[in-house]
Formats: structure tokens, C-alpha cells, sequence
């Protein structure tokens, strides 16, 4: 086996699939056909070149050891992935196809959750979300078989568990993440009972009555929906780009797509089909906060992407660690909790900015509480084979950290692959000590600010070569360290 070739392979791989997608998500062709492109490149996903690669790596040092455990994490990521393939394939066409009848018309199961949070009637909403339980229960036949496989598949590849295994592959220890995070979860909990309630208050209720779909609604928040046009979504991020000197339209290798297609998929996301040559970011704007956020979000990875250095091999510029890059997208996603940014961009009065501001916390306050819940389980869940009774424990978990009703049938639905909770969690602890870095390094007002912009451009030409933990020391931290994500949230909800 030759490892020039491997890589090669992987790098035409990588960018054939995201093709794959990219003509799918972007609404250009109905079929998915990412089978075919596995297809020709199997000789990557098997068991061999798995293990070939983990050996290189494990004999190698320094640079050359940091590029082949990407490469390995690759390897072997896609390995499982091709292993439990048909099991994807069956769930994701039973999804597509699911559809509930709400008031005698048959509704898409996909398009329940927005109408859920669109709807201003509680009990209407309960129904609703009562509906997808059958639905549930029949993806939970596919995603037990799915769950017992994955972990079936740590012990063949030599781990102890799936847990071992994702550490391994992704190079970072969960534990410290999980115990940072219980921390937390102990340090907030008086202000998020208090704030919750605050905010349930007006529909009668308080958080430990309230359901999922409760919070839902409160999060879709219509009120705020005039300070945050449809026609401003894209201009708003271009605007905020310039301030840190950075002109999106004279971007040659940033391509917006805001085109309305019919079957475009809906919510923003990023396409880096050449890093950092041709890096597409697609929108449709509907207007909203959210839809703000996520073109902020959307707008970070794009950057990132494209300022990617070039002469980095591949490894860089399209693995390594993904937190990096959430960090980056996150540090543009919060810039509405930011008041000196609110007050500049939106046209938006003082006595409803703080008013805004105190709903942005909780929200954030309530994601933070929320995957800190997840993470706790997920620790629990992918440390031993067997997942019997891990419903209920999803329940009292998830019910222990944010107050509220949890229905234990999601125990397998709310569960990404590979510790990505893991990873979000990472991003969003560094950000705030980024952003801190940042401010400190420029003004209180950073997003005005061209030095910020270049100091963004110098991490953002490293692509994702070095882990969140080594970009915290690189600025001057010791460690990643929630204390500044916590005091900025005390701070802002009393
Ligand atoms: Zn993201």
C-alpha cells in the first residue's frame, strides 16, 4: 500500500462527494448518489487500509505523526460509516417519507418541528408533538440496530468502547469536556431556573412543567421578528464583514448562493468544495434572529475556509479538528448578544436591545445547559456495548439539566455521531476566550475593527491543523477554561 495514494484518493474523494452534495442540497438534481462515489473509491474503507494507515501513524513522529492521525481519523471515520451505510440509507428514506396527519391534512415529519414553533396554541403544539411518537418508536428499530453496530465496530477496531475509539480518532479527551461541564451546568443553575421561569411566566407555566415544544416557541420568538428583516440577512453579514476589512464581494473564491430554488435545501450551510479556492455559502433568507445567526454562523466557516493557506496538504485544509472551525462560525453567530453590535446594525430602540439581550443569554444559557446534559448522557451511553434501560437514563439526564419534560423515545434521535457534542462544546468554550483575546488586542468594539480582521486571517490560514486546546495556548491561555463563557452569562441575566 502506498500512502501518497491513499491521501491522493482521499482529497478526490472528499471533493467528488461534496459535489455529490452540493448538486443535492443545492437543489440542481433530485438523487443522492453518494453510493457510487464510495463505490469507486472502496479501496480507501477497507479494514486493511485501515489498519495500514493506524500503524503509519502510530510509527511516525511530529509533523508527519499530526498529518497521519488526520489522515487515520479519516480513514477510519469513513470506514464506519460505510459499515452502517444501509442502515442510513433505510432511515433517512423512512424520514423523508414520514408524514403525520395534523387537523385531517397529511404534514411532511420533517416540517413538524418549525410548525411547532410557529404555533401559538399549547395544546395544539402537545398534539403535534404527540403525533411523531409512532414515528419515533419505528426509527428506533433502525437507530438501536445502527447504535449496537457502531459499538460492536469499537471492539473490533481494538478499543474498550466507542467512547476510547472517538478519542483516538479525534485526538482530544472527552472526560475533561464532561467534568468542565458538570461545573457549569452546578455554577448556572439558579439563574436558569430563575430566568426560565421569568420568561414562562407570561403562558402561566413554569420550567418544570414545561414541555419541549414550550421551549421551542419561546426560543422562535416572533417578537423580535421586525428588528431582523428578510431583505437584511445578507447585507447585514456583509456589512459586518467590512468592519474587520474584509469585502465579501471582491471575494473571488467566496460564491454566495441566495437564489430561491424550489427544492433548495432550507437552512443555511457551507459547501467548501476547494479550500480555499471555491468556497460556496448558501442562503435563502426568510428573516428572523435565527436566520440572522445562521447567516453569521454560515459566513464564519466561509471565511475560514477561505482564507485557508493553500500550501497546506490536504490534511489541513479538510480534516483535523471541526470544533476550529465552529469556533470561528460561533464568534460571528453571537455577535447579536453583543450590544454595541446590536445597537450599530439593527435598527433597534435601547429598552428592547436589553430586552433582546436577556433572551439571547437564556438562549445560549439554555443550548450551553442543554449539550453540557447531552454530553453527561452520551458519556454514559458509548461507554459500555449494551444500551438497554439508556431511555430512561436519557430522561432523567436530560431532565436533571434543564428542568423540563424530556420524552425518553429520543434517546437515540438526539445523539450525533462521533461526540460532535463534544466538539460544539469545545467551540463554544474557546470563543469567548477568542473573543476576549481579541478585544483585548483591539477595542471593546472588535467587529470595527481591521487589526481583529488580521488577526482572524492569521489563525483562519492554518485551516484546522491544530486543535482548540493548542490555539488557546497559542493565544496565551493556559487551557480551555469555561470561567469567561460563564461569568459573561451570569453577567448578562441579573
Ligand atoms: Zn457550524
Amino acid at each position: 500500500m502506498d500512502i501518497e495514494k491513499i491521501r491522493k484518493d482521499a482529497e478526490l474523494f472528499t471533493k467528488e462527494l461534496e459535489e455529490e452534495y452540493y448538486q443535492n442540497l443545492g437543489g440542481f438534481k433530485d438523487e443522492l448518489n453518494i453510493s457510487a462515489v464510495y463505490d469507486r473509491y472502496s479501496h480507501l474503507f477497507q479494514r486493511s487500509t485501515v489498519d495500514f494507515v493506524k500503524k503509519l501513524r502510530d510509527g511516525s513522529e511530529g509533523e508527519e505523526r499530526r498529518q497521519n492521525s488526520l489522515l487515520f481519523s479519516f480513514i477510519a471515520g469513513e470506514y464506519i460509516g460505510n459499515m452502517v451505510k444501509k442502515l442510513d440509507e433505510k432511515y433517512m428514506t423512512e424520514d423523508a417519507k414520514a408524514t403525520v396527519n395534523v387537523d385531517g391534512q397529511e404534514v411532511p415529519y420533517r416540517s413538524i418541528a418549525i410548525m411547532i414553533a410557529n404555533e401559538d396554541s399549547r395544546e395544539k403544539r402537545s398534539e403535534m408533538d404527540d403525533l411523531t411518537d409512532p414515528i419515533v418508536e419505528k426509527h428506533n428499530e433502525i437507530l438501536r440496530e445502527r447504535m449496537l453496530r457502531l459499538h460492536d465496530l469499537a471492539e473490533d477496531l481494538g478499543y474498550g468502547n466507542y467512547m476510547e475509539m472517538i478519542e483516538d480518532l479525534k485526538g482530544f479527551r472527552i472526560k475533561p469536556v464532561n467534568d468542565m461541564m458538570e461545573k457549569f451546568l452546578r455554577d448556572t443553575e439558579r439563574i436558569y431556573v430563575d430566568a426560565m421561569n421569568s420568561a414562562l411566566e407570561k403562558w402561566g407555566i413554569t420550567v418544570d412543567g414545561a414541555e419541549r415544544h414550550d421551549v421551542s416557541y419561546l426560543f422562535r420568538a416572533k417578537e423580535y421578528d421586525k428588528y431582523f428583516p428578510k431583505e437584511g440577512v445578507v447585507e447585514n453579514w456583509k456589512a459586518t464583514m467590512r468592519g474587520i476589512g474584509i469585502d465579501p464581494d471582491a471575494q473571488k473564491n467566496v460564491i454566495l448562493d441566495t437564489e430561491e430554488r424550489p427544492k433548495k435545501y432550507p437552512r443555511a450551510f457551507t459547501m467548501p468544495l476547494e479550500v480555499p479556492d471555491k468556497v460556496i455559502l448558501f442562503i435563502t433568507p426568510h428573516g428572523g434572529q435565527d436566520d440572522y445567526q445562521a447567516m453569521l454562523h454560515e459566513g464564519g466557516h466561509t471565511e475560514h475556509f477561505a482564507h485557508v493557506d493553500r500550501v497546506h496538504p490536504f490534511e489541513y485544509r479538510y480534516l483535523g479538528d471541526v470544533s476550529v472551525s465552529e469556533t470561528y462560525a460561533f464568534l460571528f453567530n453571537y455577535l447579536p448578544t453583543d450590544e454595541l453590535w446590536l445597537k450599530q446594525y439593527l435598527n433597534i430602540g435601547d429598552e428592547d436591545a436589553s430586552d433582546y439581550l436577556g433572551f439571547a443569554f437564556l438562549n445560549k444559557l439554555f443550548f450551553l445547559r442543554r449539550y453540557a446534559s447531552k454530553i453527561i448522557y452520551e458519556v454514559e451511553l458509548h461507554s459500555k456495548r449494551d444500551i438497554d434501560g439508556m431511555d430512561r437514563r436519557y430522561k432523567e439526564i436530560m431532565e436533571k439539566g434543564l428542568k423540563m419534560r424530556h420524552k425518553a423515545n429520543r434517546y437515540l434521535l438526539d445523539v450525533d455521531d462521533g461526540f460532535y457534542v463534544a466538539q460544539y462544546l469545545r467551540a463554544w468554550i474557546f470563543e469567548t476566550q477568542l473573543r476576549k483575546h481579541i478585544i483585548e488586542k483591539t477595542k471593546r468594539d472588535w467587529f470595527n475593527s481591521t487589526a481583529a480582521g488580521e488577526i482572524l486571517k492569521k489563525l483562519w490560514s492554518y485551516g484546522q491543523k491544530y486543535s482548540v486546546e493548542e490555539l488557546a495556548e497559542m493565544v496565551g491561555y493556559e487551557k480551555l477554561d469555561t470561567e469567561p463563557m460563564k461569568d459573561e452569562i451570569m453577567k448578562n441575566l441579573t
